[in-house]
């Protein structure tokens, strides 16, 4: 009798490591990408692979790569599956690696701050590991609490504290992962290396297509001494990007900065009469108050008034809320959130053309963007749509008319089209555009290099050839 794909990986790697009942399969069909829901609702669902492995170490995922490897079977890595651009859907030939099921604290090192987390590790229960040692991560992304570190790596995560503290690739002290053919590497020694190119940022954004990781180490800060709050009203969304572009050119790094358009300031606090700014400040207790002083005398200065500070309290109690997409498309509203990134010369006019784009799409209900993240030479904004329709049909092309509408302002002005969610499936044909033609032909190249079977991840990162 012939063994299943499945059965022979179980002699392989141990009966319980191998899942094949219908409950397991169906739950790692796919991540929280919108239309992946859209396609669930309509009845279209993605398939279930044909099974899950549930690594208890780094020796289960180098056999399985090996396995899938020698036998050309595609491997989706699954994180805690809160991605929201489509890197994990399933196919039924696929092993589905569920990294959840590696979910240990290596260690803490409060000496030389560092903490070590096999990739699966849930994010908050991460932070609270080290929060007990009185130390932060400072990864603070909305989804902290249904995302793993391994998945921060994987699509190149922000945290809403990044201003100061940094994104992930800031954070990562060392990456551990495997490669497709089952090699272990660790990328990552010192504090500091020069030592030729930087490996970690090869499986920094790759998106499961070029290897798993298996651990992340990250360099740690102490909990901050003092943590106070701001808020301000800018008239109009230019004066508040020119009112941050001050604040953080001037040298001030308030870990959050947030700017509302007068549509969603509406909706984070009714009192708002234009767009809120929203600041937090943290560290030792003399900076805190240097840099509120400095922002308070800088907005007096540029006539942006202050805001009731309370909204930014309510900010931080909501923050890791997590919606449900079944709630809209019950009835019949699609939507979803697309971040881009640009200088300061031409984030207003992004601004300006993606929301009229999104506003002329039949059905629209919202067209809005805040900005989460600030640097010296520019921000980036976070975009969100809702279109309804009663016809279930347009629901796909209502999606895809969104989004074209984002990348295409963006990239007519020269933006970034990725901020932090990272490409999957949803931004693939745009990848050229922030790449080059030559940029996604080196990326071709590395990924046959790397995995000449091309097992990891099909149909993610890279457009078809
Ligand atoms: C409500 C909500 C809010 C969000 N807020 C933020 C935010 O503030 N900032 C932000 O950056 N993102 C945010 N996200 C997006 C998402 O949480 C991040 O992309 C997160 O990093 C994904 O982690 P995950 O473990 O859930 O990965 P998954 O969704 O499981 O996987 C994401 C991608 O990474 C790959 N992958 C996962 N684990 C591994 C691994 N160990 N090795 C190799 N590849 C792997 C997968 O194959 C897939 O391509 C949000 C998502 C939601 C639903």
């Amino acid at each position: 009798m012939t063994r299943s794909m499945p059965e022979t990986l179980a002699r392989v790697l141990g009966e319980g490591t191998v899942l094949t009942d219908a409950a397991s399969l169906a739950a790692r069909r796919h991540d929280y990408w919108m239309l992946s829901h859209v396609r669930d609702h309509l009845g279209a669902s993605a398939p279930s692979p044909a099974c899950v492995v549930r690594p208890g170490g780094v020796e289960d995922v180098q056999a399985t790569l090996r396995f899938a490897s020698a036998a050309g079977v595609p491997v989706i890595p699954f994180g805690l599956g809160s991605g929201v651009v489509g890197g994990v859907v399933a196919r039924p030939d696929a092993i589905v690696l569920d990294m959840g099921s590696m979910n240990r604290t290596r260690f803490v090192d409060p000496v030389n701050l560092q903490a070590s987390f096999d990739a699966g590790k849930n994010g908050l229960e991460a932070e609270q590991a080290v929060a007990e040692e009185g130390l932060t991560i400072g990864h603070w992304p909305q989804s902290v609490g249904v995302s793993s570190v391994g998945g921060w790596v994987a699509t190149r995560a922000s945290g809403q504290f990044s201003t100061a503290y940094g994104n992930i690739e800031d954070i990562v002290h060392t990456i551990e992962a495997v490669l497709p053919n089952g090699e272990l590497v660790i990328l990552g020694k010192g504090p500091r290396a020069s030592a030729g190119p930087d490996l970690r940022h090869l499986m920094l954004g790759s998106e499961g297509t070029l290897g798993v990781i298996t651990g992340v180490t990250f360099s740690l800060r102490r909990a901050p001494e003092t943590r106070t709050v701001s808020a301000f009203q800018a008239g109009g969304m230019r004066a508040g990007f020119e009112f941050q572009r001050e604040i953080i050119q001037s040298g001030w790094r308030p870990p959050v900065v947030r700017q509302y358009d007068e549509r969603e300031s509406l909706r984070l606090d009714a009192r708002a009469t234009a767009c809120l700014i929203l600041m937090v400040h943290e560290g030792p207790a003399a900076v805190v108050a240097a840099e509120t002083a400095a922002v308070g005398e800088l907005a007096a200065k540029m006539n942006i008034p202050a805001a009731p500070p309370d909204i930014v309290d309510h900010w931080l109690e909501q923050r890791n809320h997590v919606p449900s997409w079944e709630m809209f498309l019950q009835r019949g509203i699609v939507l979803d959130t697309v971040e881009v990134s640009a200088g300061w010369g031409a984030i207003g006019a992004i601004y300006d053309d993606a929301t009229a784009a999104l506003k002329a799409i039949p059905g629209c209900l919202a067209g809005s963007a805040h900005s989460s993240h600030a640097y010296r030479g520019g921000l980036n904004l976070y975009f969100t749509f809702a279109v309804q329709t009663d016809e279930p049909g347009a629901m796909e092309a209502i999606y895809l008319d969104g989004w074209r509408g984002i990348m295409e302002a963006t990239d007519r002005h020269g933006g970034g089209l990725a901020h932090h969610h990272g490409i999957g499936r949803v931004r693939r044909a745009w990848l050229e555009r922030e790449l080059s033609a030559g940029g996604v032909a080196l990326l071709r190249r590395l990924k046959h290099a790397l995995d000449p079977a091309g097992i990891m991840n099909p149909g993610v990162l890279l457009p078809d050839a």
